[in-house]
């Protein structure tokens, strides 16, 4: 049974957020759309898994997709855990196109491209040791009753993934693709055969790590060394992806496809507060939204109903709380791809 389910990754939101106000010819740009392409691979690795999961016997497994737990200030994310009445299960979603070798002498995974280059990455099996030994500390640390934790690692089936492994100590116990993940899973329920927890104790541990998910605060702007003064701001065209679109007697026009979008100012002002800072002033809205005069402003402030501190021009207008139907969307975000 899934306690807490996936989502889209903030990290991910942020950046397609970030590159809608960010220039073509601004230098990050190329940085920016590589590390999106990188983070949607991982997003799909990690749908696929979430989606085989589903098909476990609901009563045997509590589910937690991208749990972000924090020990001692280490931050630490768990892509899907497993905890059933004999074990925790760790299994990190993996979705590399390419000749994968998994290097058992120096614990390194190895890509072979077409170009007849080869890359190197991490060993995930390393990775997920790393995530086994914080979880288990983390427990103990919450007086947490004792079960054993294991890992997978999973990579999402696809023709173009290949899994080689070169060495003398092939193992391989822990790795699988696709479809082999319930085979690896039945595997696993053979190494740990004892029943540690009552199925209601295992219900309060699911939920207490659920209250427990805390994820690391994302400041985007840092993460790309850039400041408000490199975005390019305004009301984005829904139809063309223009910024930024022109207010006129109440609603917002392209000038590129001469499209009206009423609502536009919403979405633009909830990107400033989830990119900038979760305040913003008149002025700062009449800049943000090229919008022609402070009352006209006013208007377009006064009628989103935001929490409101402060008076005249010190006034500060706050991002909403608890109110989904501003936020993105998944289904915005996949729209538009
Ligand atoms: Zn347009």
């Amino acid at each position: 049974m899934a306690i807490k389910e996936l989502t889209l990754p903030q990290r991910l939101i942020l950046t397609e957020i970030l590159k809608k106000y960010l220039n073509r010819s601004h230098s990050k740009y190329p940085i920016l759309e590589k590390d999106l392409a990188k983070r949607w691979a991982g997003y799909w690795g990690e749908l696929a898994l979430a989606n085989y999961v589903k098909e476990l016997p609901q009563e045997k497994y509590l589910i937690l997709h991208d749990l972000q737990l924090n020990l001692n200030d280490i931050y630490f994310q768990i892509d899907t855990l497993l905890i059933s009445q004999t074990h925790i299960l760790i299994i990190e979603a993996k979705n590399i196109i390419g000749t994968l070798y998994f290097d058992h002498v120096f614990n390194q995974l190895i890509r072979n491209n077409l170009d007849g280059t080869e890359e190197s990455f991490e060993d995930p099996r390393t990775q997920c040791r790393r995530l086994q030994s914080l979880l288990a500390r983390w427990l103990i640390q919450h007086k947490l009753i004792f079960l054993p934790i294991d890992y997978l690692v999973f990579f999402k089936s696809t023709n173009k993934t290949i899994l080689k492994a070169t060495g003398t100590n092939t193992d391989t116990t822990r790795i699988c693709k696709g479809r082999d993940l319930f085979n690896k899973i039945e595997d696993s329920e053979k190494r740990y055969k004892q029943v540690r927890i009552q199925p209601e104790k295992l219900n309060e541990i699911a939920h207490f790590l659920l209250s427990k998910h805390n994820p690391k605060p994302i400041d985007i702007l840092k993460e790309y060394d850039l400041t408000e003064t490199d975005l390019h701001y305004g009301v984005q065209c829904p139809s063309c992806t223009h910024v930024p679109m022109n207010y006129q007697r109440g609603t917002w026009i392209c000038p590129k496809c001469s499209k009206p979008f009423k609502t536009g100012h919403i979405e633009a002002i909830n990107n400033y507060f989830l990119l900038i800072k979760p305040t913003i002033t008149n002025h700062e809205c009449q800049t943000i939204l090229h919008l022609p005069t402070s009352d006209i402003t006013r208007k377009v402030l006064i009628s989103l109903k935001l929490p409101t501190t402060g008076h005249t021009k010190k006034r500060l207008y706050h991002q909403w709380s608890g109110s989904k139907s501003y936020l993105i969307t998944e289904e915005t975000i996949r729209k538009e791809r």
